[in-house]
């Protein structure tokens, strides 16, 4: 997998993806990254990027040039998705994180100040994506938050020991709760189930904390959940189980 970013910040890029996981993953050649500055694509003396709106109003707009040969320098693999941050696009989730790490590039457009110049979105071939119902100052953020994700669900890029498997969403419910050492901590033990080591019952309750707390904080998903059809034999008794006591 190959991530582009068109950011008039690369250092912020680079930065996040310098540490932990994502360091590791792109030295081992799991992921790859290429930061593209549109300001180099200026060819004023103040190199510019944005200009004021037509029409009036506040705030600065990003540039069709710039951007359009930022865009034009990057080399497209057959199958490459150029992605839009913006508040405005399809809201990221779990489900198009993992549809996304099926494709061999993706090239992420970062925004800044009021955004941008219109024929932009008309012109390139973009899926505008959204992290949020909220708006922050520029579209690194959001950016690094869909190669984190979507890196975790490359193969090689975590560790057994961080696998996503068992992570939120996985299975379309939220995690059960974990614990570690020590046993106890101010008056408050570890469910003696876990040091039992009875491993098929401690799978049972885990799965049975699952949907008891999907139920309680994400109704939405426990509902879908609920409804599958592809559902195993355990999820099926566990579920009827927490049903008859919710
Ligand atoms: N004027 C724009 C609007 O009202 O829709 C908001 C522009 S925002 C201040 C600047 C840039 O930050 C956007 O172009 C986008 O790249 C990024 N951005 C801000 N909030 C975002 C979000 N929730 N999801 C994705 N990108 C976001």
């Amino acid at each position: 997998m190959r991530f582009d970013v068109i950011t008039l910040f690369p250092e912020l890029i680079e930065q996040y993806c310098s540490f932990s996981i994502m360091s590791r993953a792109l030295k081992n050649n799991v992921i790859e990254l290429n930061t593209v500055n549109p300001r180099d694509f200026t060819v004023d003396k103040h190199r510019h990027v944005d200009d004021t709106p037509y029409g009036g109003g506040v705030g600065m707009v990003l540039m069709c040039e710039p951007f359009f040969k930022a865009y034009e320098s990057i080399e497209k693999m057959p199958d490459a998705q150029a992605i839009m941050l913006t508040p405005q696009g399809k809201k990221f989730d779990h489900g198009m994180s993992v549809e996304l790490s099926k494709k061999s590039q993706l090239i992420l457009l970062c925004g800044h100040y009021e955004g941008f110049d219109e024929r932009i979105r008309q012109s390139l071939d973009v899926l505008e994506v959204s992290i949020g119902d909220f708006v922050l100052t520029g579209g690194e953020l959001p950016s690094l938050c869909l190669i984190d994700s979507i890196s975790r669900n490359i193969e090689g890029a975590l560790g057994k020991i961080e696998s996503a498997d068992y992570d939120s969403f996985s299975n379309g419910l939220l995690e059960y709760p974990q614990y570690t050492r020590p046993v106890e901590y101010r008056g408050m033990r570890v469910p003696d189930i876990l040091l039992s080591g009875h491993h098929g019952e401690i799978e049972k309750w885990r799965l049975k904390q699952q949907l008891l707390r999907t139920h309680q904080r994400r109704p939405d998903l426990f509902e879908r959940f609920s409804k599958r059809a592809d559902l195993t034999k355990l999820e099926k008794k566990v579920l009827d189980e927490v049903l008859g006591e919710i």
